[in-house]
């Protein structure tokens, strides 16, 4: 093969490499803490080792959404906040992590307005805080009282932090807190392997799901929760990423896809993420997926 045309052919080969990569935006719920502490650590130290995991793996601005009730009369949770919002961006999880499913949309909206100050006090100056990700991903049980808290959202210049990659890392923060605790080094090795065994099978459901749903895929929102376990397996979490071809980029970048300019609009009674709510609206059956170790997860090192 003549040389100018192998160098095309290279060219061509790198150019639809490029197009094939995913992107996924990191974002973090609960703060500024979800879960339980373990024994002598701080919710400043959880936050501090967080913060060097993302600034070594040069993770792009990635939001945390914030519960500004955790800061009543808690000194180091307010200052575990402070630290997140000097490097971070922050945005409106609600007040009290309240369940739009379980009340009526008008509280929700006073939640909502509850949570401001804090956001607005210790946002950086020319950040955009008017993010909303929904608590427990529940956005209505009936279209009337979901339709209603949006046209809250529009009217007040939000965006909706939608979610569209999601193991239920949670699970793990309190779990890993108890086994730490109590330095049960074998079960913290269990802890590891479940959870990154979890992440790989729910991120190809989610992947696959995108794909159910709109055909082809599209810029991702990764759900976690800063918490105990956050900074010793995100390194690991992070590879994992990258080894399904996942590229870290803003929240703002990954939700400039079209894809979220559309709304499934559907009452769902148990919520989820943007795909299992279109799944929904459409009526798609999901693909077979091992189930998570709940049980065990919620019953170690106790
Ligand atoms: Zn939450």
């Amino acid at each position: 093969m003549p040389t100018v045309l192998f160098l095309l052919l290279a060219i061509e080969v790198c150019a639809a490499q490029k197009v094939a990569i995913t992107k996924v935006a990191i974002t973090f719920d609960d703060l500024p803490l979800n879960g339980e502490l373990p024994a002598g650590v701080t919710r400043v130290d959880i936050t501090r080792n967080t913060l060097a995991v993302l600034q070594k793996y040069h993770v792009p601005p990635a939001y945390g959404f914030v519960n500004a009730k955790k800061l009543e009369g808690n000194s180091d949770a307010a200052e575990a906040l402070k630290l997140w919002a000097a490097s971070e961006p922050i945005g409106n999880h609600t007040y009290s992590h309240l369940d739009l499913n379980a009340n009526p949309a008008e509280a929700f909206e006073r939640e909502i307005a509850e949570n401001e100050p804090v956001l607005e006090l210790l946002a950086a100056k020319d950040a955009n805080w008017r993010w909303l990700r929904y608590p427990y991903l529940r956005e209505g049980e009936t279209i009337e009282k979901r339709r209603a808290a949006r046209a809250y959202l529009e009217a007040h210049g939000y965006r909706i932090a939608e979610v569209t990659l999601d193991w239920e890392d949670y699970m793990w923060n309190s779990a890993y807190a108890r086994c730490l605790s109590k330095n049960d080094a074998p079960s913290i090795a269990w802890l590891r392997s479940s959870y990154l065994q979890t992440a790989s099978d729910y991120l190809d459901l989610d992947l696959a799901q995108t794909k159910l749903v709109y055909g082809h895929d599209i810029n991702h929102v990764l759900l976690l929760h800063l918490g105990a376990f956050s900074s010793t397996i995100l390194p690991d979490a992070f590879d994992l990423l990258a080894k399904k071809g996942l590229h870290l980029v803003t929240l703002e970048e990954a939700e400039s896809d079209p894809a979220y300019a559309a709304d499934p609009d559907v009452a769902s009674q148990n919520g989820g993420s943007l795909l299992d709510l279109w799944m929904e609206a459409k009526k798609i059956p999901y693909p077979p997926v091992a189930p998570k170790p709940y049980k065990q997860v919620q019953e170690i090192c106790k």
